[in-house]
């Protein structure tokens, strides 16, 4: 049994294994004033652990917002849908860049729900991502 909290250890693997990214919005950590926050993909409250197969880097927006959702509204159909798992689904499956790449685009219930639910694309993120694509860091390789 893991302790009752995440380790340094494990917190630095997760970090790493994300380029310290947000695993949702793909906020840059190098570029962002709070650290970011290692997210449970299924919240402790609902059964989730600290392993690493249920962690996510999240910037402190989407973990805010995720809270301990773990489904939301497609906003196009009203459906009841997952919201986006990074470590069981691909992130360009779901979701992409509008054409001047500040803007996350949901191409799948999944992804649609998950930007909704996310607030991804809230006009702070959007300044930020047009400054960081001008600045030739954004989006993130
Ligand atoms: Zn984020």
């Amino acid at each position: 049994m893991p302790g009752n909290y995440v380790s340094a250890e494990l917190r630095r693997l997760v970090k790493l294994r994300a380029n310290n990214n947000c695993e949702y919005c793909k906020a840059l950590g190098a570029y962002a004033f709070h650290p970011f926050h290692i997210e449970h993909i299924l919240p402790l409250s609902k059964g989730g652990t600290h392993d690493d197969s249920n962690l996510a880097n999240a910037c402190q927006f989407c973990n805010g917002s995720k809270f301990d959702k773990t489904g939301a509204h497609d906003p196009l159909t009203g459906t009841l849908v997952l919201l986006y798992n990074p470590r069981t689904q691909f992130w360009e499956e779901h979701f992409i860049w509008s054409d001047d790449f500040t803007i996350v685009i949901g191409i799948t219930p999944t992804g649609r729900a998950t930007v909704n639910c996310l607030k991804m694309n809230r006009e702070e993120a959007t300044n930020l991502r047009a400054a960081l694509r001008d600045f030739g860091v954004h989006p993130p390789k």
